[in-house]
């Protein structure tokens, strides 16, 4: 997977994003400019505003957070400042509380950004997987679907637990069904569904092979022997260099904690 740091490109029309370890992007809704996300480095609340009036002749009216992890928040405050309106879903609300960096509008469920024409942004919460704030956010008229950290080309988003596994599973098949060219991660290059897809498979496949490996005592270095990082999945974004490995560890740490959490709910 091509990763060129600080790359800037348009993946839909009007749609932007500068790839890098945090992605930062942004649209042209005809009438506003609206950054999704705002980084961890405050700093480049300047540069950013100068890409989106760059590139879209906008300005930014409106900033949405996918979810409220600290790399994804921090020019917040300044763009607040600077007039614009930041929209997140309640529970970031809750987290956030008097930070001058705090959503102005929030929301349950759904919500609806409307542009001029069919220009739109419709966000969609799909927390308690990753983070409990977890949004996506769909740009029907652009075909491109933001999924905020929901898919680390191919590290699992969170620690797996029971409960976790059976959202996981939940919200990546409601997010195979949109019509997207083009899917946004909150880091590394851009992806598609298929690449969901690949996901969901390898996922199913880590927990049948890795669970019962763990169970039996096998070091991450003898599972990883054992059940390699598949061949087609060798090109994503720094999957093999660490990630492959990193699942293993989670897994393995659920297969020995993850028992306890089911007796513990046993013995309540
Ligand atoms: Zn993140």
């Amino acid at each position: 997977m091509e990763f060129i740091e600080n790359e800037v490109k348009e993946v839909g029309p009007g749609v932007w994003i500068r790839v890098a370890v945090d992605n930062i992007s942004w649209c042209d809704l005809g009438n506003a400019g609206v950054v999704i996300d705002a980084l961890e480095d405050p700093e480049q609340a300047d540069v950013v505003r100068g890409l989106v009036k760059e590139t879209t002749g906008q300005d930014i009216k409106w900033v949405i957070n996918t979810h409220w992890d600290k790399d994804h928040i921090a020019c917040n405050p300044q763009w607040r400042r600077e007039g614009a309106t930041v929209i997140a879903h309640q529970f970031c609300a809750a987290a956030a509380g008097a930070w001058e960096g705090r959503p102005d509008i929030s929301f349950s469920d759904h919500a609806v950004l409307r542009g001029t024409d069919d220009k739109r942004i419709q966000m969609h919460w799909m927390g308690g997987t990753h983070t409990a704030w977890d949004t996506i956010l769909y740009l029907s008229h652009a075909k491109v679907l933001h999924i905020a950290d929901l898919f680390g080309w191919g590290l699992i988003p969170c620690q797996p637990t029971p409960r976790k596994i059976a959202r996981l599973r939940e919200v990546l098949s409601e997010i195979l069904v949109f019509d997207a060219d083009v899917v946004i991660c909150g880091h590394g290059p851009t992806a598609t569904i298929g690449h969901i897809r690949r996901f969901l498979e390898y996922f199913d496949d880590m927990l049948e092979f890795v669970t019962p490996l763990a169970a039996e005592g096998k070091s991450v270095e003898e599972i990883e022997e054992q059940v390699p990082a598949p061949e087609d999945m060798h090109d994503w974004w720094r999957f093999t260099d660490w990630k492959h490995k990193k699942n293993i560890e989670l897994i393995s740490t659920f297969s020995l904690e993850g028992r306890g959490e089911v007796e513990a709910a046993q013995a309540t």
